[in-house]
């Protein structure tokens, strides 16, 4: 059974860390296959960020990007694997350099070379660390060329199934080794030309990995030890979740509980496979499986600060079609994601969560409309938001609901398969009912 391995960015950054790495690889790679997915190293997808952004400073960053991964590799790796390693990090780098010399020239990039220059990340640090684990002694290949075939939507493709699976399974039949490093984030068209799936992306890569080889299971190791019951930063008992079911899992890592790609789960929907998220440096983990079973209570809450609520007044949207979409448009003018929205079914009202630093936009543009928008109102609010498949479950919900009835919410929705409801409130009132309702998610925690 091949097992695959993600190892993040932001956990490979000193000697340490790599130290810990091998200890985590050798703990779970056994006679048979592993696969380990690894993300750029820490820093460095930024980095190539400003080279594309401050393309007069393109090619002192590319400086920057060849002396971070040199630095570490001399500290990592010596001798003849020194040589190995260096000579293909400074041929990459070469590559790259020409590259930035041209943006410098042009003084613009498209979204295809965009997404080539972004693909030096991965590649660069497959490099790095699978000629660590070789001076390791463990029987490494590695996979520098992404075996994901992709379309050409830049710096969000698709995956193309099949011909991903077909290549993945020819590359490793010809690598003789028990462990392949590969990268994660980035892919190829059948053009030839490299693409970038969306930031954040090597989690996907990694369960979609596990999905094309029939993985059982597919670690992602990070910072932290697994997803919490709440940030422990603002709520002092907060613990790892120990299992979460596909649905909770999604809820809870799009409302900001861990950061990770939105499509990472999709590949579990249809295969009998578990992720599991686990930290480098504590013990601690929670296993995502399956999807919502009776046994499933509530799971965590999340918050988020530093939000503003719009409240628009008018009897002229009552009845007419159109209206709202004519708001919302304004947001999509105004380059404004709407956090939360409601209406209620008198339509004299239309409610808008967004972002504090977008609300001045988005109102200049909705002032407007003044055919259209009587009043405008504004107000500073939190949200917080419970998730559980418990939710579905009567007698809990309206515990919940009956705590946050107290600090009578502005308004209230439900989120995917109804397993989160999100309160949005008063700022003055986000920390203490984020308090009692982590409360009723430590009570109600079955599972
Ligand atoms: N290196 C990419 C990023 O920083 C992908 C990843 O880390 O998952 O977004
Ligand atoms: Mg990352």
């Amino acid at each position: 059974m091949i097992k695959v391995i993600k190892i993040g960015g932001s956990i490979q950054k000193d000697e340490k860390d790599y130290e810990l790495i091998a200890d985590k690889i050798s703990k779970y790679s056994d006679e048979n296959r592993t696969l380990i997915v690894t993300s750029a190293i820490k820093g460095v997808t930024d980095q190539l960020t400003s080279v594309i952004n401050e393309t007069d400073k393109a090619v002192d960053k590319v400086t920057e990007i060849y002396d971070k991964h040199i630095k570490l590799l001399s500290k990592l790796v010596d001798g003849i694997e020194f040589e190995k390693a260096f000579r293909d990090i400074s041929r990459l780098v070469d590559e790259l350099y020409r590259i930035a010399w041209s943006i410098r020239v042009l003084d613009e990039a498209t979204p295809r070379v965009k997404d080539y220059i972004l693909s030096f990340g991965e590649r660069l640090a497959v490099i790095l660390l699978s000629s660590f684990l070789r001076t390791r002694k463990f029987s490494v290949n590695n996979l520098i060329e992404p075996p994901i075939v992709t379309d050409e939507n830049y710096s969000e493709a698709n995956v193309l199934l099949e011909d991903s699976k077909e290549l993945l399974s020819k590359k490793l039949e010809e690598s003789q080794q028990k462990i392949v490093v590969l990268p994660g984030f980035i892919g190829k068209s059948k053009n030839n030309r490299y693409t970038t799936i969306g930031r954040g992306g090597s989690d996907y890569t990694a369960t979609l990995i596990g999905k094309l080889v029939d993985a059982k299971e597919v670690r992602l190791v990070t910072e932290v030890p697994g997803i919490m019951t709440a940030d422990p930063r603002k709520i002092s008992n907060s613990v790892t979740i120990q299992r979460l079911s596909l649905e909770e899992a999604i809820e809870l890592s799009q409302l900001g509980a861990k950061k990770l790609h939105p499509r990472t789960f999709d590949p579990l929907f249809d295969a009998n496979m578990k992720v599991i998220i686990e930290g480098l440096y504590e013990e601690g983990c929670t296993i995502i499986e399956g999807l919502c079973t009776s046994k499933d209570g509530l799971k965590g809450i999340t918050t988020k600060e530093g939000l503003s609520l719009i409240t628009i007044e008018s009897t002229r949207i009552v009845g007419k079609i159109g209206s709202a979409s004519t708001i919302t448009s304004e947001a999509k003018n105004a380059n404004v994601n709407i956090i939360a929205l409601s209406q209620p079914a008198s339509e004299t009202t239309i409610q808008f969560v967004v972002d504090q630093k977008d609300q001045k936009k988005f109102v200049e543009r909705l002032s407007q409309l003044s055919g259209l928008i009587k009043n405008i109102e504004l107000s500073e609010v939190g949200a917080v938001s419970i998730v559980g498949c418990g939710l579905r479950n009567k007698e809990i919900s309206s515990k919940v609901l009956s705590k946050a009835s107290s600090y009578n919410p502005i308004f209230v929705s439900r989120g995917l398969k109804g397993v989160s409801i999100t309160f949005i409130v008063d700022k003055k009132e986000l920390d203490s009912i984020s308090k009692e309702l982590h409360e009723v998610v430590v009570n109600w925690s079955i599972n």
